[in-house]
């Protein structure tokens, strides 16, 4: 069993890299891929636990991108953490939420919810600051009675204090992605559009703007979404990759490798993946 999508604290989750090494073994998974949003900042600890771990410790990334006017994640799997060019794009992109996070913060301020980025900093064990920080700063100022409601009242993607991020388009993602010597794929494309999308004909498109592979397996898909994402990656000739997103106590419920507990990622999947990043 492996698992080719999770977060630490370094981006929107509350675990450490080392923690998730350990918990990788104590899942008995063979294989773990650390997958934060925009960043690769807990991968020198994650990798240096190698040597301690029978998993094998894997590098990935999570990009948003815009697409069809709504937001779609592209996982970076296999990518190289030594390409300096791949980290500045990272550091690019980190820009731009600083730059949405700042606006963020005076928009609630004008809803009437006074919101600072050394309120929501003091969430946030990291510099990479989400709305799950932003959510939980909401709840410790009183203005919500719990992270959840945030979401639900205020910066859910169509709330009022939502403010949108500059995002890549899905062909520079894969292109970002390939250059650095990782495979693009689709994150839980059952989650897109509120989950009824049918996906055959934007999945060809996608395809055919660089992307490779889709997470067929995903801790929250029922039997009847993993069977369609599965076959439908087999009949395009993509990728299947399948993770957790485990995020720590930001998602509870979701634990690493096995999803809400039904979720098992076959070991095959990423003998394939490897094959792809090397037919390139
Ligand atoms: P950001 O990248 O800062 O826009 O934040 C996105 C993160 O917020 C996602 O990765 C989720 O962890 C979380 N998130 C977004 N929408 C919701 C929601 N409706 N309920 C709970 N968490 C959410
Ligand atoms: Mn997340
Ligand atoms: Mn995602
Ligand atoms: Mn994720």
């Amino acid at each position: 069993m492996i698992d080719l999508h999770c977060h630490t604290l370094h981006s929107d989750g509350t675990d450490t890299s080392v923690r998730l090494a350990l918990l990788a073994d104590e899942a008995g998974l063979s294989a773990l891929c650390l997958t934060d949003h925009d960043t690769l900042g807990g991968i020198p600890d994650f990798l240096a636990m190698q040597p301690h771990a029978k998993a094998r410790l894997l590098v990935g990334t999570e990009l948003s991108c815009r697409f069809l006017g709504q937001s779609l994640h592209v996982l970076g799997l296999l990518v190289d953490p030594g390409d300096a060019r791949f980290q500045s794009r990272l550091t690019e992109l980190r820009g731009r939420r600083d730059d949405r996070n700042r606006r963020m913060a005076v928009r609630l301020t004008e809803l009437g919810f006074p919101m600072t980025l050394e309120d929501v900093q003091a969430e946030a064990e990291t510099p990479l600051l989400s709305r799950v920080h932003f959510a939980r700063a909401l709840a410790a100022k009183g203005h919500v009675r719990h992270p959840q409601e945030a979401f639900e009242r205020l910066i859910g993607d169509d709330g009022p204090g939502f403010v949108p991020r500059e995002e890549l388009s899905p062909s520079e993602a894969a292109r970002w992605i390939r250059e650095a010597g990782g495979v693009p794929v689709v994150a839980h494309p059952g989650r897109f559009a509120g989950g009824s999308f049918r996906w055959d004909e934007a999945m060809r498109d996608l395809q055919r703007e660089g992307i490779e592979g889709l997470e067929g397996y995903y801790g929250e898909y029922r039997a009847a979404e993993q069977r369609y994402f599965v076959e439908l990656g087999k009949r395009l000739d993509m990728v299947v990759t399948g993770g957790s997103d485990y995020h720590g106590a930001n998602k509870p419920g979701i634990r690493l490798g096995v999803g809400r507990g039904g979720l098992k990622v076959p070991d095959g999947l990423l003998e394939a993946l490897e094959e792809q990043q090397r037919r390139g």
